[in-house]
């Protein structure tokens, strides 16, 4: 008897977890209770007059402070993605630099002002053909 090829289980994919958990929605479920009770059962506490609007009012604050104290307990224990600071480029420091194109250097010749500075930073004197180095 010849044994048929079994092919091997395919594992159990979990599924994804629910995105809300049972405690956020229970802290939620109890702030919307509280903000009715707070909203609607103080109006119609004024409008019946079988209790005082105060304590419904009291009633609901109670309800939502707790769903408040569910939801904060519920976060807690949960991790999540802080946003990166924005990244603050400072400016590169300003430092003291002559502005390009005053060179102070004269000749050491006769003195004058150089002219035709080269990309090598000599400069040839205008009047006594001097050549020397302005950086
Ligand atoms: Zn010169």
């Amino acid at each position: 008897m010849a044994q048929a090829f079994q092919p091997p289980p395919t594992p159990y994919v979990r599924p994804a977890p629910p995105r809300y958990k049972p405690g956020s929605v229970a802290s939620i479920a109890l702030i919307f209770t509280g903000f009715f009770v707070f909203m609607f059962g103080t109006l119609a506490a004024a409008l019946t007059g079988i209790v005082h609007p105060a304590l419904v009012a009291g009633l609901g604050f109670v309800i939502m402070a707790s769903g408040g104290a569910v939801m904060a307990m519920v976060d807690s224990g949960q991790e999540r993605p802080v946003p990166a600071p924005p990244a603050v480029q400072s400016p590169p420091p300003a430092g003291p630099q002559a502005p390009r194109g005053s060179i102070e250097i004269p000749c050491p010749n006769c003195g004058a002002p150089p002219q035709n500075v080269d990309r090598f930073g000599v400069a040839t004197c205008g009047y006594c053909q001097t050549r020397f180095l302005v950086h």
